[in-house]
């Protein structure tokens, strides 16, 4: 357990690394001429080549103490925040995949492998749909339509959640949300936040689309409130993407089913 911990860090982090990069290529509108540049790792300012060492994740804006290496200038918080993020989703993604599909003895089966693969893809694609979203404020619609087809994918494996019911509780948790839009005019989320939670609903199932749609509305909160004493600033509606506590809270619920827990809790007393 500890091994996979570990491992799943560091393939977390060097995914956000790479979600960082990928937002960065794909921006609404340089991203065609960003992509022409240059197809190695660049300064964003000067545009001089990055080494390894500039790119470690989080350990290179430590050691730079949050300035590029080349031209001094100061690097953009979120590039650390989404590495940090990544090596925490990955961790979350190494426990669901253990305790959801887990070993069970056989080394060559089919399933294990295949379920890791699609638990790997999950995590880039969250973290490349985290890292966009953070920066544009809009989730890219092919990473989200691959990873809705992984989850399917996932579903139909032979998780406990079952067509039926994915189906259903991705329905449920997309119109709640495509209500909100309608009530809030669109205002601090948009119709691809409304995909996400269709995408979830297909993991997660009833119980689990509500846990993580409260976790998410906590999280959310709780950010909000300290970035508003941290900043002083009032209006952050527009600042503050849901995309990410969509993810996030995505990602804290699915390995540890805290709702069957709840369950038992409930039954107990
Ligand atoms: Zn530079």
């Amino acid at each position: 357990m500890i091994i996979i911990s570990f491992i799943s860090v560091l393939v977390g982090l060097s995914f956000g690394s790479f979600a960082n990069m990928w937002q960065y290529r794909h921006h609404p509108k340089l991203g065609k001429k960003r992509r022409q540049l240059s197809n190695r790792s660049v300064c964003d300012f000067c545009g001089r080549p990055l080494s390894w060492r500039h790119n470690l994740p989080i350990v290179s804006f430590l050691i730079q103490r949050g300035k590029s290496a080349c031209c001094h200038r100061p690097l953009p918080l979120d590039y650390p925040l989404v590495e940090a993020l990544g090596g925490l989703i990955g961790w979350l993604a190494g426990q669901a995949w253990w305790r959801l599909v887990g070993f069970h003895g056989l080394f060559f089966d089919l399933y294990f492998w295949l379920s890791l693969a699609i638990v790997l893809a999950m995590v880039l694609l969250s973290l490349i749909i985290l890292a966009y979203d953070l920066n544009y404020l809009l989730i890219p619609i092919k990473p989200a339509l691959a990873w809705l087809a992984l989850a399917i994918g996932f579903n139909l494996l032979g998780s406990q959640i079952g067509f039926v019911q994915g189906l259903l509780a991705s329905i449920a948790s997309m119109s709640f949300l495509v209500l909100l839009y309608l009530v809030t005019k669109g205002r601090g989320m948009g119709l691809g936040d409304a995909v996400l939670v269709f995408i979830f609903g297909w993991l997660l199932g009833f119980l689990g689309s509500l846990f993580s749609l409260w976790l998410t509305f906590v999280t959310g909160a709780l950010v909000g409130i300290g970035l508003v004493l941290v900043n002083g600033k009032t209006n952050l509606k527009s600042l503050l993407p849901l995309g990410p506590f969509l993810i996030l809270s995505f990602w804290l619920s699915w390995p540890f089913q805290w709702w069957q827990i709840l369950i038992q809790w409930i039954h107990g007393v």
